[in-house]
């Protein structure tokens, strides 16, 4: 539930309904708004009944939230924005994530990244852990891979985002990274979001592509009820009956989560088609959906990419995707 204190409570009054709840073993998350605070209570509601916490100086009412999610409701909070350096997911500004599926060598990411960079991408992506359908495929350059992800943030001062997909190494891939990815096939990896959601980073949370938007946003709860309130959703296609695609971007789940919750959705055309041809057309329908951003595979070579070869684009093919969504987020009263 949610306790809403009217525009005049002070710190007292707020202390007092905090020590009340916490006293009932309540676990408190409090979102202090400009106008007004609302206290987020996560615990047995039966209790409720027994204390008049409506009768309380400063509340203005108490109100259940129904969903099975609290937290990432939009009846516990209007809007996020989520910070990354001075980024801002969830603001005006669109962010575009560019670069290649893995990190596979010095002079590939460190190219990649200059190019998207002057292109106008804000954040770099770049597998440094990558557990194929194959145990005999590529597997990643690892803590390697991650250096030069490091090594790339000096050189163009791009934020660096990179999954983790091993609850035992989460720290390592903080240590080393302003953004933490967790993939489609993680997003229902319970410990790995409680070791995530004691991180004090924001995360990029994909959509699982067999996920149902509520299940999706229980991920999200995950990380939340921990602790980490900086959650990007991203959608990134799911599995349907059509196959000639690799998945089916579900972009009505965009404005769909967006009511749903308060946190900023971005999409992923790149997995979503599996096809560099249709990444462009689905990013700009996704900017149209209202997305807070994208995130784009990039390869130098394509031809040549160890993984996601096909869906990957080149540079040039980048560069014109963000001049084509320039132009879209302008139509949305957005910028990039
Ligand atoms: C990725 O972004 O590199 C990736 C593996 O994506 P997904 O988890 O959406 O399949
Ligand atoms: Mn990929």
């Amino acid at each position: 539930m949610i306790v809403v204190m009217n525009n005049g409570a002070n710190r007292q009054d707020i202390d007092q309904v905090l020590d009340r709840l916490q006293s009932l073993g309540f676990k408190i998350h409090l979102s202090e708004g400009v106008e007004r605070t609302i206290i987020g209570a996560i615990g047995d509601k039966t209790i409720l009944n027994e204390v008049a916490l409506e009768a309380m100086p400063g509340v203005e009412k108490v109100v259940p939230i129904l969903q099975p999610y609290k937290l990432v409701s939009r009846e516990f909070k209007e809007h996020s924005v989520v910070k990354v350096g001075d980024l801002e997911f969830g603001g005006k500004a669109l962010h575009v994530m560019a670069g290649p599926c893995a990190v596979e060598s010095r002079e590939q990411l460190l190219e990649t990244a200059e190019s998207v960079a002057k292109s106008g991408a804000t954040v770099l992506r770049g597998g440094a852990f990558k557990p194929r359908t194959s145990p005999y495929a590529f597997q990643g350059m690892e803590e390697e891979g991650l250096k030069l992800l490091a090594e790339a943030r000096e050189k163009t001062g791009l934020k660096i985002v990179t999954e983790v997909v091993d609850p035992r190494n989460v720290e390592l891939v903080a240590r080393y990274s302003d953004i933490l990815q967790i993939g489609a096939r993680n997003m229902q990896n319970f410990f790995l979001l409680k070791e995530v959601a004691n991180i004090d980073k924001p995360v990029v949370l994909k959509r699982g592509q067999s996920a149902t938007v509520e299940e999706w946003l229980m991920a999200a709860e995950y990380l939340m009820a921990g602790g980490n309130y900086n959650v990007i959703l991203c959608e990134r296609g799911i599995r349907t009956f059509e196959t000639f695609l690799r998945n089916t971007l579900d972009l009505s789940a965009v404005p769909v989560a967006k009511n749903l919750s308060h946190l900023p959705v971005i999409v992923d055309p790149s997995h979503a088609t599996g096809k560099w041809q249709y990444v462009k057309p689905m990013a700009m329908a996704a900017i149209a959906a209202g997305a807070d951003g994208l995130l784009i595979e990039v390869h130098p070579n394509p031809a040549q990419a160890l993984c996601d070869g096909p869906q990957s684009l080149n540079p040039e093919n980048f560069d014109s995707l963000m001049n084509d969504i320039r132009k879209m987020a302008a139509i949305m009263d957005r910028s990039v």
